[in-house]
């Protein structure tokens, strides 16, 4: 069965030196010490990232995934001035689609954005989707602690509906302000403070309540064939899609439907490599096989086993797994 994944991450020695010179985000940016020295000592390292023809094709072949979504990481920094980020995201774009041109056939991309200026950001869009057949764009955390929801950003989003195009959303640090309240402790480590205040669950419950943010803003009323990509599961929300229907209903929000008419309709959710048989299962009954990428987040989830198999031997009927593993991907980025 045709495997295609979407949460598959690339970059490039000079767009990672050029983000590093600005500082890495502004979520790091107030950050104690000690927790950015934790960050920085369990940073990603290797060649995994930039290498195509060795490291990557042979996680592609034990995996046996056909085509990757290649994206950057966490784009272009938010610290990056507004000029040199224009610059910097058509550079990256422009790099990316040189390794989508030599192999068409395992690779396509989303595009890297500059948040900072929407208006280049939707031309930025459309010069990847028109020129380059990228299938839409990646977008990380907030924006120096803006969230998305700020009319700001509406022109990129109007623009992503209009293409007919995905946004996929990926964690980034949570803002300074929201690690040193909630993530922060004398009482454990630096080390536990900084994985609480990321991977281990701080940055995708920040990923999952801005989904929820930019629900509640009416941008799905006014753009309804927009579309999301949602990974880790939905980051958290949908295990409590009920209780939000429950307590914040459309007479209060003035939106057209329930919160979780949104989730279904406009959001589309991956694993982001966390094969958890009680998570697939708990997904694929609420939201159904049709809502559903596989992703295997490569090259930051070490598999010591093919990863496919694990959607391969569930209990899904063949026409289910066929949708997962490639029909939903083909059908929303008109691969
Ligand atoms: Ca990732």
């Amino acid at each position: 069965m045709k495997i295609i994944t979407v949460e598959e991450h690339f970059t490039d020695p000079e767009i990672v030196e050029t983000n590093a010179k600005y500082g890495e985000s502004s979520g790091m940016k107030n950050l104690p010490e000690k927790i950015r020295n934790s960050y920085n000592s369990m940073r990603f390292t290797g060649n995994s990232l930039t290498d195509i023809d060795e490291v990557r094709f042979d996680f592609m072949a034990k995996q046996k995934v056909d085509v990757q979504v290649l994206s950057y990481t966490n784009p272009v920094s938010d610290m990056v001035p507004q000029d040199e980020a224009v610059r910097l995201c058509k550079k990256a774009n422009d790099i990316l689609s040189t390794v989508v041109n030599r192999y068409p056939k395992r690779f396509s991309a989303f595009a890297t954005l500059p948040m900072a200026e929407p208006k280049e950001a939707s031309k930025e869009l459309e010069r990847c989707v028109k020129d380059f057949h990228f299938c839409g764009a990646l977008i990380s955390g907030t924006w120096q602690g803006k969230f998305y929801d700020d009319p700001i950003f509406f022109p990129i989003f109007e623009k992503a509906a209009e293409l007919n195009v995905p946004i996929s959303w990926h964690p980034e640090f949570p803002d300074g302000r929201i690690q040193n309240y909630y993530y922060l402790s004398e009482s454990y480590s630096a080390l536990t403070g900084m994985q609480f205040a990321t991977a281990g669950l701080g940055w995708h419950l920040d990923v999952g309540l801005h989904m929820t943010r930019l629900i509640l803003s009416g941008i799905f009323d006014k753009l309804p064939n927009l579309q999301f990509i949602s990974g880790h599961w939905g980051e958290g929300i949908p295990f409590m899609l009920d209780r939000i229907d429950q307590i914040i209903k459309p007479k209060t929000t003035g939106l057209k439907k329930k919160i979780s008419d949104y989730f279904h309709e406009n959001v589309y959710f991956t694993p982001s490599g966390i094969l958890s048989k009680n998570m697939f299962e708990y997904m694929v009954k609420i939201f159904g096989a049709s809502r559903i990428i596989w992703a295997l987040d490569y090259p930051y989830i070490p598999f010591e086993y093919c990863s496919t198999d694990f959607l391969m031997n569930s209990d899904l009927t063949e026409e289910e797994k066929n949708l997962i593993a490639h029909g939903n991907a083909e059908r929303l980025f008109k691969l």
